[in-house]
């Protein structure tokens, strides 16, 4: 299968290189895919800045595009359980979760598709008759979107949707691991109608093709979602050439739970909040703080349920969550939870792979509770983007106190992405969301969004919000237009060229 699309053909990578793509769930071969160079990412970006400085795509009406991305949404409906398909084997997720996540990105099309006309600019009344003044929105240009592995089409969508709805070019680069379903959506785009060149796909390594995306000059903004790390790197590379950047990065969430919480319910979303997708959820619940009053009831259920958490592939029908993503990856979680067992934490279940021929051939680990966390410990401050829940205990004299030791651990982290309080008392809840410095809240709830919300992080979780989770802003330009009607001299300075020629 051909992977890369530039200039509006299917090719191979420049020095024939491939990655095989396996199912992480049990190493079945999903396909092959062409690995690219630094000049295959290099003919993408110039291919997508010839798109935007001679094509039709941005100068075509906000109505063409907002068509184009409902006809794209249309087929996402129709074609639901292939591209589930296509995810959920690239991922090892469960099929359930991935034709959910069709269903989120069928939406935010439509999300974008309504957006793409819905603010047309403004007019600024001068007070003069024969001067009009108005603030009108352009595209930036060549736009560089970079996506991470977990949740691969939702998060391209969140980027390609508003690009196009703003008339941009682009070069999409997938995660490694998870091509597919980014080549599913460059056919769609292209069948649906879309330019050549606007859309241009690059598949491989991000040591290999990162820096030509986020330096070259050509690019004018780079939209990175991944690791801190990576995040810091991108920054640094968009720099020299001063490029717009948003940087949707990790996370390391506290779910506050305090005594006077509905128990049951706080107890069963702890569970969602950090295993679902094995915990390979930038704002998963990893952090459990917990009041002493009610920690052993609480974090017992936790542990009794966790252990009986269902592991599986993505067609077995009785799996509740899946495998990590790759053999890496496990290793890399693997690793964290030694350092807190050495670092003093306790470890009240899971802490390594299942056993079983079940498991034998995917990349599975088994849901895991570090009990007596501190906030120094290694654990409590790095996330580990696995089924790992670390829980730390507050506990004050009367009300203030207790919120006030909360609300300090629960801000002690450099990330700030996302966060959940649980009480029955609304004033509590209103007093901890306020003070939780991250960027997006859960009351007595965790993990739900739309695609009209905001979705950001405090910190060091990124910069600005994630292009496109809200508006159209980041990917435009505005303008302002003043026209003066009847143009005459400003007189500011005397014109002397009369004198001087006599
Ligand atoms: P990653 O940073 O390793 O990789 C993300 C993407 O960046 C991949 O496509 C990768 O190939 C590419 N990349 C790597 N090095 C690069 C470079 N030097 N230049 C340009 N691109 C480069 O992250 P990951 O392991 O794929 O994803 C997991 C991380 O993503 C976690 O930290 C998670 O919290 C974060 N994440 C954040 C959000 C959010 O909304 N904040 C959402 C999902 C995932």
């Amino acid at each position: 299968m051909s992977g890369l699309f530039i200039d509006g053909r299917w090719g191979e990578a420049s020095d024939g290189g491939t990655r095989t793509i396996r199912c992480p769930a049990d190493q079945t071969e999903v396909g092959e895919v062409p690995e690219a160079t630094a000049a295959d990412a290099e003919a993408a970006v110039r291919a997508a800045r010839r798109a935007f400085d001679d094509g039709p795509w941005p100068h075509t009406s906000a109505f063409e595009r907002a068509a184009l991305l409902r006809r794209v949404a249309d087929r996402l409906a129709a074609e639901k359980d292939e591209v589930a398909r296509l995810e959920s084997l690239d991922t090892g997720k469960r099929f359930v979760e991935s034709q959910i996540d069709v269903d989120d990105i069928e939406a935010v099309f439509r999300h974008f598709a309504d957006l793409a006309a819905a603010d047309a600019g403004r007019v600024v009344d001068t007070g003069m008759a024969d001067v009009s003044s108005r603030v009108m929105h352009e595209p930036v240009g060549v736009c560089s979107l970079i996506t991470p592995w977990n949740y691969p089409l939702l998060q391209t969508s969140w980027k390609v949707a508003p690009a196009l709805a703003a008339g941009n070019t682009f070069v999409l680069k997938p995660a490694e691991l998870t091509p597919h379903t980014s080549i599913w959506l460059m056919r769609a785009l292209t069948e649906e109608g879309l330019p050549q060149g606007v859309a241009n796909l690059v598949l491989g390594a991000g040591a290999t093709v990162g820096p030509t995306l986020t330096g070259h000059e050509d690019v004018d903004l780079v939209s990175f979602t991944g690791g801190l790390v990576t995040g810091r790197a991108i920054m640094a590379a968009a720099a020299p050439t001063v490029k717009r950047i948003a940087l949707e990065l990790g996370g390391k969430n506290p779910n506050v739970v305090f005594a006077d919480a509905d128990l049951p319910a706080a107890i069963d979303n702890a569970l969602t909040a950090v295993f679902l997708d094995s915990g390979q959820v930038c704002s998963a619940g990893a952090r459990l703080v917990v009041e002493e009053s009610v920690h052993d009831e609480v974090v017992d259920a936790i542990v009794a349920r966790a252990r009986q958490i269902r592991l599986g592939g993505p067609f077995d029908d009785d799996a509740e969550t899946g495998p990590l993503i790759s053999e890496a990856h496990r290793a890399k979680v693997a690793a964290y939870v030694a350092d807190a067992l050495e670092d003093g934490a306790t470890l009240r279940c899971g802490g390594g792979p299942p056993e079983g021929e079940h498991y034998a051939d995917g990349w599975y680990f088994e849901p895991t509770v570090l009990d007596g966390c501190t906030r120094d410990m290694r654990c409590v401050r790095d996330e580990s983007f696995g089924p790992v829940l670390t829980v730390e205990t507050f506990s004050g004299a009367d009300r203030d106190a207790a919120e006030d030791a909360a609300v300090a651990i629960a801000n002690d982290t450099v990330y700030g992405l996302a966060g959940a309080v649980w009480t029955e008392n609304a004033g509590r809840a209103e007093r901890v969301a306020r003070r939780l410095r991250h960027g997006t809240i859960w009351i007595n709830d965790y993990h739900p969004y739309v695609p009209g919300a905001e979705w950001g992080g405090f910190k060091q979780s990124g910069i600005g919000r994630e292009l496109g989770h809200a508006g159209l802003e980041e990917y435009r330009e505005t303008k302002h237009v003043w026209h003066n009607i009847r143009p005459a001299p400003a007189g500011w300075f005397a014109d002397r060229t009369q004198e001087d020629r006599s």
